[in-house]
């Protein structure tokens, strides 16, 4: 069966980080062989399925299909930015943490005229704010924002932003890294042109490459202007689409196989329906073991993904997080620091191949290492 509890992992501990985070023993086992880059084995026996499946996975609507990109997710977000605005574009990016501030960073790096909506780290992005933004500068030709923005795991309101994006016309950029597989969605019902998402979030293989989910029609307004050789997606997605599934340069060969593996066991525990509510059953444990622990979460509820949840640090002078977080590795799980500008707070992630008993497990070991 797929369930394999974390202690019987073979692992030093269990990572209750969002990416890379534990993955399952057989997803890991998948890596096990040398895979030729180029074969038909490889490219089109398990490329082209992954990429179908992947759209498959996004929306039922045709006009939708996916590109595969080597390195860590922030490769996955550079290739969209800089291929997908023109010479002449100009990029809104909506931020309310860490995330969306990168996305801004990248554009700036990448010389792409960009302006920032911010919101504070702890409240969602809002429609009104989009809306506002949109209506005062007609220049802005794509907008982008995160959906499960990590830094604080706040679940932004998608289809609201969506919405406002297509109603006014712009091309809309989803940065979905931490949501997409765990958290629902229809990426053709919202209308999405780009999506981005990596090999080791909620659909749980090893890190390695990112992924797109874009609009065909908008793929093809990518033709020559990336601003980069490597991180060219329309390119990466014409020798997929022509080669039947080649890479132009050297893939990651056995992260592909075990994110093949992965995805047929996101399918055997009855796909994302049946993953988000497996987070949700973790995060929900959490909160309340933490908060009979005297933890506060830092996010209203309303707001508050299955994915990620910031604890705000005990308020006493005792308190010291490395040594919070070594007395809880040496016990078998690996949190995470916080990431909240403002707030002294550490993090905790509930997705991964980590169940109910898992979280039960966690707060035990919290109760036990409680030194203030
Ligand atoms: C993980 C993540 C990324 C990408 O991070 P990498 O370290 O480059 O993989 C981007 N955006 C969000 C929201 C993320 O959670």
């Amino acid at each position: 069966m797929w369930y394999i509890p974390g202690e019987m992992m073979n692992n030093p501990y269990l990572l209750l980080t969002p990416g890379p985070l534990s993955t399952s023993a057989t997803v890991r086992e998948a890596m096990m062989k040398d895979w030729c880059t180029w074969d038909d084995d490889y490219n089109q026996g398990v490329v082209q399925p992954i990429r179908r499946r992947l759209v498959a996975m996004a929306t039922g609507e045709p006009g939708y299909t996916s590109v595969l990109m080597q390195g860590s997710g922030t490769a996955g977000v550079e290739a969209v930015l800089g291929s997908a605005l023109p010479a002449d574009g100009k990029l809104l990016v909506l931020v309310n943490g860490a995330y969306g501030r990168r996305m801004a960073d990248i554009a700036r790096c990448l010389r792409i005229p960009v302006v920032t909506a911010e919101v504070a780290e702890t409240e969602p992005l809002s429609a009104e704010l989009l809306t506002r933004e949109l209506a005062a500068d007609p220049a802005i030709s794509h907008v982008a924002f995160v959906h499960c923005e990590t830094t604080t795991g706040i679940l932004n309101p998608l289809p609201e932003l969506c919405a406002v994006t297509k109603a006014a016309g712009r091309v809309l950029v989803v940065d979905a890294m931490s949501s997409f597989g765990g958290v629902p969605m229809d990426v053709g019902d919202l209308a999405v042109d780009f999506l981005i998402s990596s090999a080791n979030k909620c659909i749980q293989g090893v890190p390695g490459f990112s992924f797109v989910i874009a609009r065909e029609a908008a793929m093809y307004e990518c033709e020559g202007r990336a601003r980069s050789v490597s991180l060219d997606l329309f390119d990466q997605w014409q020798c997929m689409e022509r080669q039947g599934g080649k890479w132009r340069f050297t893939s990651p060969t056995h992260v592909v196989r075990a994110f093949d593996q992965a995805l047929a066991e996101l399918e055997q525990e009855g796909g994302v329906q049946a993953r988000h509510r497996r987070y949700q059953t973790n995060q929900d444990t959490l909160v309340a073991g933490m908060e009979r622990l005297g933890f506060r979460p830092l996010v209203a509820s309303d707001w508050q993904s299955p994915i990620i949840t910031v604890f705000a640090a005990p308020d006493s002078p005792d308190y010291d997080f490395k040594r919070f977080y070594l007395g809880l590795k040496a016990r078998g799980y690996v949190i995470y620091p916080g990431k909240v500008s403002t707030v002294d707070c550490f993090r905790i992630g509930t997705i991964g191949e980590v169940y109910q008993q898992d979280v039960a497990g966690l707060l035990a070991a919290i109760e036990d290492v409680i030194f203030w």
